[in-house]
């Protein structure tokens, strides 16, 4: 069983700082056992690293148990408020899951004090059904090289309409953050894919130059292979939010990017059949008992698509968004936009996507449109709620 810090390596020059991140779901065991591997080569090998890489272990009491969680899920409930009130209940709150998050936080406050540039997190997950590894990311500039650099799908929008997940927490904090998913949980091709995404990534993030790694030309072929014929970025156009006890239950014989026909039963819950709203790539079906998403439906970006969304994020353009027909600042919030969907055109939802405002919530007849922390917006103060466990003070002693 892994421990919270499950090593930490540097040769002492400057350089960036990446924080590996496994098992924040305790079914998951592959992503600790990846960076175990890497850090122990690392170290074995003495690599000529710049910057600093620290590996973390999420859910300890759920991986010894080989559980998601065991009373709450992990990686949610990493909204400023949430943190507030885990720091104020103190350690006599007795949820398993509070206390490892309590444990996270005072491992990674010491990190985010420090951080003069934004850190890399890579925080790896694993699948319950069979499917190939990809990658997940806010959409937000920053991210991309490291993203890019994985030769997996990439996903854009579900990091921004997960509320409370730990990696979108610190892109809001002006950090990089991105999730790979490596497989099916319990299948061994699992860690050797997170190893791989590791090693690739900490190239991409310049701690090491290709030449360091000499084995890096395989680990990218291992990725390529998994994900052949896969699109290489996708969005997600629907999820399907599933409340407990309705009786969902996925059809047999689904996995992720297999093509769906509108209309086509996808799964079935207390209600009957459930029918995909629109064509698309299923993502994320849920096999598994625990998890509030059924599953998503994703549809292909173009490359072309992603560059033109940089150039016009570089050039500032999202300050003409207030200008778009039935489109309003949003009154308290900054930079969220509340649009009139019967004044704003269909388009409008691809012009808020361009600029990165995938996070879509409904508010009486309008929607709100909100996005992760863009990059214009530099590494700010520590955040009030956490700012009482900087110089690394254990939160237990607090
Ligand atoms: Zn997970």
């Amino acid at each position: 069983m892994p421990e919270r810090v499950i090593s930490r390596y540097t040769t002492g020059r400057g350089g960036p700082t990446v924080v590996l991140i496994g098992g924040l779901h305790g079914n998951e065991p592959a992503g600790a056992q990846a960076i175990a591997r890497v850090l122990a080569r690392l170290e074995a090998d003495g690599m000529p690293l710049r910057g600093e890489v620290t590996g973390l272990a999420g859910n300890l009491a759920a991986l010894a148990e080989d559980r998601r969680f065991l009373s709450r899920d992990l990686n949610r409930r990493w909204m400023a408020g949430d943190i507030e009130e885990l720091l104020a209940a103190g350690s006599g709150r007795e949820a398993p899951e509070d206390r490892e998050q309590r444990e996270l936080l005072a491992a990674l406050v010491p990190l985010l004090v420090a951080a003069r540039e934004p850190i890399v997190f890579l925080d790896l997950h694993s699948t319950s059904g069979d499917g190939p590894p990809f990658a997940c990311m806010a959409d937000v500039l920053r991210n991309r090289p490291i993203a890019l650099a994985l030769p997996i799908p990439l996903i854009l929008g579900i990091e921004e309409i997960l509320d409370g997940s730990l990696l979108g927490y610190l892109c809001d904090l002006g950090h990089v953050g991105v999730a790979v998913e490596g497989g099916q949980s319990q299948d061994p091709r699992t860690v050797r894919h997170h190893e791989a995404a590791i090693w690739i990534a900490l190239v991409a993030a310049g701690c090491l130059d290709a030449p360091d790694v000499p084995d890096l030309g395989d680990h990218r072929a291992l990725l390529a292979v998994a994900a052949k014929g896969l699109p290489s970025v996708v969005e997600i156009r629907h999820r399907h939010h599933i409340q407990e006890g309705d009786g969902f239950v996925m059809e047999p014989g689904l996995r992720s990017f297999v093509p769906v026909g509108k209309g086509q039963v996808v799964a079935r819950d207390g209600s009957g059949p459930v029918r995909a709203p629109e064509k698309g790539l299923m993502l994320m079906p849920r096999y598994q008992g625990q998890g509030e998403d059924g599953y998503f439906l994703a549809r292909r970006v173009s490359p072309l698509w992603l560059r033109l969304s940089a150039l016009l994020r570089r050039l500032r353009l999202d300050r003409a968004v207030p200008l778009l027909p039935g489109v309003q600042p949003h009154p308290q919030q900054p930079d969220q936009f509340v649009a009139n969907p019967r004044i704003a055109v269909f388009q409008v939802v691809n012009v808020f996507h361009l600029f990165g405002y995938r996070h879509v919530r409904p508010h009486r007849e309008r929607l709100v449109f909100a996005r992760r922390r863009p990059d214009f917006r530099r590494l700010g103060p520590l955040p009030p709620e956490i700012r009482s466990l900087r110089g690394g003070t254990g939160p237990e002693s607090a």
